[in-house]
């Protein structure tokens, strides 16, 4: 289809800017981009004016000087595996992909850190440390696409928040550019640095709003020389909250994941998608997956299962599968993992990641079941990490996809009603900004707009993400 004259000309006058500044590969106009600049894993859609791929700080800051004096709206693009549509190009946006920032500039094993560009993948990272005998803990589904900017942007949490906390734990450092084109660098290697604000913490979970992150320095830990998982299927929550006390008091801080899986997402996965071991039956209203990992093997292996066994003890009913490998475990793991499977195996859908209270989850899940089946709506699908007080729920719409406004109201309604978030992990981007008044009060977003209009005063950065302007 040919462009509309208005972006035509706007398209034009980008190339005249911005292709000077780059190298061939840099400028794609956007009806020669591939799909992957259009879509996230939210499945919305939409379609640039032009790419841009930059390949270093250098030019991304010269890049948004000239972008910012056209006042030229930019969405960020990191991996694309973000769920709430935060970077998908709205109507007359221009892309600017941190893809080709994929350098891991210093792995150091005396102050434990890794120096990476923006574009590093997640996966990537964690492989080129663990040769080193070093550790980066933040894990996701998404690893394998997924970008340290991106991680950063949102301030992923995932599997592993339990023990190491989310990312912006293990972020010491950080390099960012501004609206303007003005780089501000804190590549600080020290954990301890309290010399006026903490800056960098205003970028971590800003969803790409307030500035583009370019590089960072991240805190590695010891690589853990033993794991230890296991299945557990239990009979009603609280037998979910004993286990989780129990884990607790006898691994203490080797206990690195606890996922809980409610049944209806348990069944579809070893059912239908064919998770885990072939023939894995077992009962229960909720299957826990519970996994620690330490740095001595014999009494790590010992501790684990005296502690399920301890928890056996008290409730007979309860099932263990112990992993007995790697292979095991990873069968294991394949079972919580198939969430994206999972969604896409009910689309359309609506997808949550709510936090709440624990002692609140239980009540708030049949609340919410129970409502949505009076709405007609049964498929549903129900995990988290349980942990962490974050739960996921999808809801597959089937034929009534026009009703997903009245699901995201009903459950985001009742998440603040109970004093929880509606985002635990994957943000607010477009898809939750409606609703973001449920869980932060008007002062709270004034700031937010505050902060936004002082960083980016033309408001050309994820416009419109998070929260609207006017
Ligand atoms: C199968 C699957 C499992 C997942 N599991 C989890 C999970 O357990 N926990 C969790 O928290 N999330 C999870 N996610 C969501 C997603 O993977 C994370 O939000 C991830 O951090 C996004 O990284 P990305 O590089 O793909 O970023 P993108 O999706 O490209 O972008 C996400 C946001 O960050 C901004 N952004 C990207 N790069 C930069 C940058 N360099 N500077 C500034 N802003 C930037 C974008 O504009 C956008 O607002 C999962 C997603 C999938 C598909």
């Amino acid at each position: 289809m040919p462009l509309a004259t208005s972006d035509a000309v706007a398209l034009d006058r980008l190339r005249a800017v911005c292709q000077p500044l780059l190298d061939p590969a840099g400028f794609i106009p956007g009806q020669q981009a591939d799909e992957r600049y259009c879509t996230d894993w939210s499945r919305a859609r939409g379609e640039p004016l032009a790419v841009l791929r930059p390949s270093n700080t250098d030019e991304v800051s010269r890049l948004l000087t000239v972008l910012h004096a056209l006042r030229q709206p930019v969405v960020l693009q990191g991996g694309m595996t973000g769920l709430v549509g935060a970077c998908v190009p709205q109507t007359g946006e221009v892309v600017l992909s941190l893809e080709r920032l994929r350098g891991i500039e210093e792995i150091d094993p005396v102050s434990g850190t890794a120096t990476v560009q923006a574009g590093v993948c997640l996966q990537t990272l964690q492989q080129a440390v663990e040769a080193q005998g070093l550790f980066f803990p933040v894990d996701i589904g998404s690893r394998g696409s997924c970008q340290i900017g991106g991680l950063i942007a949102t301030n992923a949490g995932g599997n592993r928040v339990l023990r190491y906390g989310m990312t912006r734990q293990s972020v010491l450092g950080l390099e960012v550019v501004l609206a303007d084109g003005t780089v501000v660098s804190r590549m600080g290697k020290a954990l301890k640095d309290n010399a006026g604000y903490d800056l960098k913490q205003v970028f971590i979970g800003s969803e790409g709003t307030l500035g583009v992150i370019t590089r960072a320095i991240l805190a590695l830990q010891p690589l853990p020389t033993s794991r230890q998982s296991a299945l557990v299927a239990v009979q009603g929550f609280d037998a979910v909250t004993d286990l989780l006390a129990q884990c607790r008091r006898q691994l203490g801080p080797r206990l690195s994941s606890f996922e809980v899986m409610w049944r209806d997402f348990f069944d579809l996965s070893t059912g239908l998608l064919k998770k885990g071991r072939p023939g894995l039956n077992l009962a229960g209203t909720h299957v826990v997956l519970v996994e620690a990992m330490g740095l001595d093997a014999g009494q790590d292996d010992a501790l684990f299962a005296e502690a399920l066994g301890a928890f056996q003890a008290d409730h007979p009913g309860c099932e263990v599968i112990l992993a007995q490998s790697l292979a095991d475990a990873q069968d294991l793991w394949a079972i919580r993992e198939a969430a994206g499977e999972a969604a896409n195996a009910v689309a359309p859908w609506a997808g949550f990641d709510v936090s709440l209270p624990i002692a609140d989850m239980a009540s708030w899940v049949a609340q919410v079941h129970s409502q949505l089946r009076e709405m007609g709506l049964t498929q549903t699908q129900t995990y988290g990490h349980l942990g962490d007080g974050n739960l996921h729920l999808v809801v597959g719409l089937g034929s009534e996809a026009t009703r997903k406004g009245a699901v995201h109201e009903l459950v985001h309604r009742t998440v603040g009603d109970l004093g929880g978030s509606i985002s635990g992990e994957h943000g607010i981007g477009l898809a939750k900004k409606a609703h973001l008044h449920y869980c932060r009060s008007a002062a709270e977003i004034n700031m937010m707009k505050l902060m936004k209009t002082a960083l980016d005063p033309h408001g050309i950065l994820n416009r419109g993400r998070i929260f609207d302007l006017l």
